[in-house]
């Protein structure tokens, strides 16, 4: 039910964290994160119940600290509020995280033709399907990101903010949005996704809304917003005025 995404120099965890704990009025019931750490590896850390569940997990067992990094909170839709269930879902061995907010209506028939390809997976979400899926068309798109997340939310339907990152890329986070939202959070050296501006609005309040049905790409120094085809669209500038 709220997203966070992170590029920058600063360690993630905390900005993911708090940008949680700001969302945490829309309701949820598990919270995640992953980052990318210094060494270029994948981690990430997800448990059923309070954000305090997870940030007592991660205060006894941290996580290798990282600049890139993407955090979730949950309202469950397809599978039981478990751990396992809980966002981030990683695919391709290890390497690629999403999360997501939302319902994919046409999971079930996607899942058949992974399953059927000889993917396997861990969770009961609809969005595990979209991580898969992803993983799979990073490698048909020659190992190209932005292009494999195109390829990937063309073929979804329903209601989705869709954020990933791959070990591969470090420094930058991809998101969609139909029917669900997504704000890109403008800092020096540093942006932000959130699924609403109080994911960031701690650090700026430099705002780009995004339209429907569009991509996003946040590096340190830059965003880019394009279509579902991938071609560039203008995205409006607003500044978050209210008191946070
Ligand atoms: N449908 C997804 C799930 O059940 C995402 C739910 C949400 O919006 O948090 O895991």
């Amino acid at each position: 039910c709220g997203i966070v995404g992170y590029v920058g120099p600063r360690p993630s965890q905390d900005i993911l964290i708090s940008g949680l704990a700001r969302l945490e009025y829309r309701g949820y019931d598990s919270a995640g994160i992953a980052v990318i750490d210094e060494s270029g590896a994948l981690d990430s850390r997800k448990r059923a119940g309070k954000l305090a569940v997870l940030r007592d997990d991660l205060a006894r067992t941290p996580l290798p600290a990282g600049t890139t990094g993407i955090g979730h909170t949950r309202w469950a839709t397809h599978g039981g509020p478990t751990d396992v269930n809980a966002h981030p879902h990683i695919a391709d061995d290890g390497r690629l995280a999403v999360i997501h907010n939302g319902i994919i209506e046409n999971f079930a028939a996607l899942k058949a033709d992974l399953l059927s390809d000889g993917y396997e997976f861990k969770s009961e979400t609809d969005t595990e399907v979209a991580a898969v899926l992803l993983g799979r068309a990073y490698h048909e798109n020659g190992e190209d990101l932005q292009a494999a997340f195109r390829d990937t939310v063309g073929q979804l339907d329903g209601a989705f903010t869709l954020l990933a990152m791959h070990q591969d890329h470090p420094g930058l986070v991809v998101g969609a949005r139909r029917n669900s939202p997504l704000v890109i959070g403008l800092g020096d050296g540093e942006n932000f996704l959130g699924s609403d501006v109080a994911a960031f609005v701690e650090h700026t309040r430099n705002a780009l809304a995004i339209g429907q049905d569009q991509i996003v790409a946040i590096t340190p120094d830059a965003v880019s917003v394009t279509d579902f085809d991938g071609a560039p669209v203008e995205a409006s500038p607003f500044e978050v005025t209210w008191d946070a």
